[in-house]
């Protein structure tokens, strides 16, 4: 498994932003929006094309398009569901499948409570959205029901990433795993606190863009 730590000083501004407790609603959905879009640039850097030519209005050209079958993106509910327009703006021609995972407060492990994925995926490049990569356990889940659907390549993007979450789904994805698997992030920061968030971080990801419910 490939992480990358995007390394850009426009990242670096809005994520800074995105993390401020005085950050509201309505900044923090619209900072999200554009990370993902700037993040969706490097997630899909080795995405399946096929060469075509066309014609410009004064010669032949050699070039490329996305190869079939089309990727598919996952947003995690519900805070993935945050990242899905800056994501579909890089890539409008992707299928969007959904998974929605719950964590347990006390024990940390989360549990699948909706899946609409397509049946087969060989040969498809996937991108999961989730904004926060804590302990893992979601990742491993989502990646796990993508690559027993026959998915050519697995890649997350997150906006901020744990090193207990990336150790965990290294762990589960490593080098002898048969397909390529990536996650991307805005930021790999500390550590987790003791009820599984990530420290600094930015607090709860689906709380700030969507309201305590
Ligand atoms: N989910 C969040 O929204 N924030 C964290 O810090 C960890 C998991």
């Amino acid at each position: 498994m490939h992480t990358l730590v995007a390394d850009h000083p426009l990242i670096a501004h809005k994520l800074t932003a995105l993390r401020d407790i005085h950050t509201e609603t309505p900044l923090f959905r619209s900072l999200t929006d554009e990370l993902v879009t700037l993040l969706a640039y490097e997630a899909t850097r080795d995405i399946r094309t096929e060469r075509v030519s066309v014609h410009t209005p004064l010669a032949p050209a050699e070039g490329v398009k996305l190869a079939r079958p089309i990727p598919l993106m996952v947003p995690v509910l519900r805070a993935g569901i945050g990242m899905l327009d800056g994501m579909s703006r890089l890539l409008p021609q992707a299928d969007v499948g959904f998974v929605g995972l719950a964590r347990d407060e006390e024990t940390l492990v989360a549990s699948t409570y909706a899946t609409r994925l397509p049946g087969d995926l060989s040969g498809r490049d996937t991108f999961v959205l989730d904004p926060m990569l804590a302990t893992g356990g979601t990742l491993e889940t989502v990646f796990g029901m993508l690559a027993s659907r026959g998915a050519g390549s697995l890649t997350a993007i997150c906006l901020l990433a744990a090193p207990e979450g990336v150790a965990r789904v290294e762990a589960a994805f490593g080098t002898d795993f048969p397909i390529p698997v990536k996650v991307v992030t805005a930021g790999l920061d500390e550590r987790l606190n003791d009820k599984g968030y990530i420290l600094p971080g930015l607090g709860d990801a689906g709380d700030r863009l969507f309201g305590t419910i």
